[in-house]
């Protein structure tokens, strides 16, 4: 069951959609049966997808944390569950990707075992509160990707920590960078780019941003705030040609204001052999080796993302690929991911 908040392949959904996308085709590949209930328009290279009609959810993350939960008119989200009720017995497990109120609260009803993959931190009370209690009514069945984002969660104790992987096949090495470096991801406040660009406007190396734009108007704010920064927008790209981009880059810049996750990024960089400057918060804080294959830098600090920049061609490239092919690979991943499904249906 994937987001609801956008189409798989659109970039709406943020990295939950390469998650999907790399979980269920390594679990095919090891001779599982699947499917993948996504909205419209979604699709998934090599898998099979039920495509469901009806106006998306809006995404939790772009509203305050004290709105009721809601569902639109012909909601996706009620007609992607509507369609697991009505298949759950040719299934021996439902996993929930959406970090929706609806799918915890329906989990008791339902007679096929739903796990939830949460894919964020916490975000609202009303949230907190449902995925607690199908924390407390099924404890085995909650996956994160760190131990930074359950620690924003009260049931962080009892937490599956899942990590992410990628199709390292699909990214190239690449030895010697280019000028410029990095930033991509969804262009939301949460993200802080504007980070990324004031540290480029001081620097004055070029700084290529790529990534859907999520909030229009908070990007006409970065371009009216640095009008003489050395930035580049590329447009929202797909994997392939993302990551012929992004191999050339000397750096990946994540300057996020949120707790980050996870931060598939981050490992994307570090898979085409560029190392990756962070923010020492959530996710990346557990991804990036300081000083070896990047630099975690104090939450929030211009200066810091400065000298890391001035810093950067130090590190080995190498060493990037070689960490991304050590821990995230997509066989790692689905280890950890078919051992987290045996251990929910011996217990169902
Ligand atoms: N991404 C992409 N094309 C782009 C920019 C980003 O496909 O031009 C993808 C990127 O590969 C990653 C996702 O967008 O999988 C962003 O995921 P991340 O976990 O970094 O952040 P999230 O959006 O989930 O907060």
């Amino acid at each position: 069951m994937s987001t609801p908040v956008g189409a798989l392949g659109t970039g709406q959904g943020g990295g939950v959609e390469l998650t999907v996308q790399n979980i269920a085709q390594e679990l095919q590949r090891r001779g599982n049966q699947l499917e993948v209930v996504a909205p419209f328009g979604s699709f998934l290279k090599g898998v099979r997808v039920k495509e469901i009609a009806g106006n998306t959810q809006i995404a939790v993350q772009t509203q305050s944390k004290d709105v009721p939960i809601m569902l639109p008119k012909n909601s996706t989200l009620a007609n992607m569950w509507e369609y697991a009720r009505q298949v759950q017995n040719q299934y021996d497990l439902i996993v929930n990707f959406a970090f929706d109120w609806l799918p915890f609260y329906l989990t008791p009803f339902f007679s096929t075992p739903i796990t939830h993959f949460i894919s964020m931190g916490s975000m609202t009370p009303a949230l907190d509160e449902i995925m607690e209690r199908s924390a407390k009514l099924h404890p085995d069945r909650i996956g994160v990707y760190t131990k930074s984002q359950a620690e924003t969660f009260a049931f962080s104790e009892i937490c599956e920590i899942l990590s992410s992987a990628i199709d390292l096949s699909l990214y190239n090495f690449c030895a010697i960078p280019g000028d410029s470096i990095a930033w991509l991801g969804r262009i939301a406040p949460e993200k802080a780019l504007e980070d990324a660009v004031a540290a480029a406007n001081i620097t004055k190396v070029p700084l290529k941003i790529y990534g859907k734009i999520q909030d229009q108007d908070y990007w006409q704010q970065i371009q009216q705030d640095f009008p003489h920064a050395p930035i580049e927008y590329m447009g929202f790209l797909n994997t392939e040609d993302l990551q012929k981009e992004l191999g050339q880059a000397r750096a990946l810049l994540m300057t996020p204001r949120w707790i980050e996750a996870f931060g598939n990024v981050a490992i994307e960089a570090l898979a085409c052999g560029v190392p990756v400057i962070a923010y020492r918060r959530g996710g990346p804080s557990e991804i990036v080796r300081d000083g070896k294959t990047g630099f975690l830098v104090e939450p929030d600090s211009i200066p810091g993302l400065v000298t890391a920049i001035e810093n950067i061609d130090s590190l080995s490239r190498i060493a990037c690929r070689q960490q991304a092919e050590a821990k995230y690979s997509l066989t790692a991943l689905g280890d950890r991911f078919e051992s987290w499904f045996d251990k929910i249906l011996n217990n169902s």
